[in-house]
């Protein structure tokens, strides 16, 4: 395993020890679109030693502009079987568990006994479930979510950080990409970040965005941290 991974041992903050917690780790990452995409293929890259991977949706001819997964060859088949063939061709030591349906919390064996979950969805609505779930859990979350040329990234750790809920507002209007559109490559700098979050969580180095939700818009370079406070009652049962 270890010529593969020779520039994560090479690296100091990782070595063989942090390359051993990666290959021991066990990952879910929610949702194959543009986020999921770069995600999945950095985590496989890696060598986490498990990853599954939900998605209920068909690979569409628009998806092919920031869905780097797949290719023309793949429009009209599942997200989730065509990822887990093109991963497995990374990597075919990592263990990928796919799961071709919606994230509803009713299947068990999507988030039990994982270390992580990254949550690469594209609505409120299973966010805010995969929070609830997460937080009875015990399971932290790479949160991410991008749109137009901007996104953001925090760090969720029941116990220790505010959640999605304190994140965003319950009440708050979904804005996603089939309204007002994407630029392409935005999803690949957010996804690319929350890889690194799980990359520093699961091998033990560096900080995570732990209470910060770090603001990035690509059209004036601006990477703004923004301080967060646990403050509703998901949160205020678990500190
Ligand atoms: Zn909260």
């Amino acid at each position: 395993m270890f010529m593969r991974y020779d520039r994560h041992i090479l690296f100091d903050k990782i070595g063989d020890k942090g390359q051993e917690k990666l290959k021991k780790s066990k990952v879910t990452i929610i949702g194959l679109g543009g986020l999921g995409s770069s995600v999945s293929l950095y985590l496989v890259g890696a060598g986490v030693g498990e990853i599954r991977i939900i998605d209920n949706d068909k690979i569409d001819i628009h998806n092919l502009q920031r869905q780097i997964l797949y290719t023309e060859g793949d429009i009209g088949k599942f997200k989730a079987d065509v990822a887990e063939k093109r991963l497995s061709k990374t990597n075919k030591k990592v263990k990928i568990i796919k799961f071709r349906e919606k994230f509803d919390g009713k299947n068990n064996a999507v988030l039990e006994g994982v270390d992580l979950v990254i949550d690469c969805t594209d609505n409120l609505k299973s966010r805010f479930l995969m929070n609830k779930i997460c937080f009875e859990k015990n399971i932290p979350i790479v949160h991410g979510a991008v749109v137009a040329d901007y996104g953001w990234i925090s760090f969720i750790k029941p116990g220790e950080t505010a959640c999605l809920k304190c994140i965003i507002p319950e009440k708050a209007k979904p804005t996603s990409s089939s309204e007002i559109g994407i630029l392409n490559s935005a999803p690949g700098v957010i996804g690319t970040i929350q890889a690194t979050e799980a990359i520093k969580y699961l091998a033990g180095f560096g900080e995570n965005l732990k209470n910060i939700l770090l603001f990035v818009e690509l059209s004036n370079n601006r990477f703004n941290k923004i301080k967060i406070k646990p403050n509703c009652e998901i949160c205020s049962s678990h500190l």
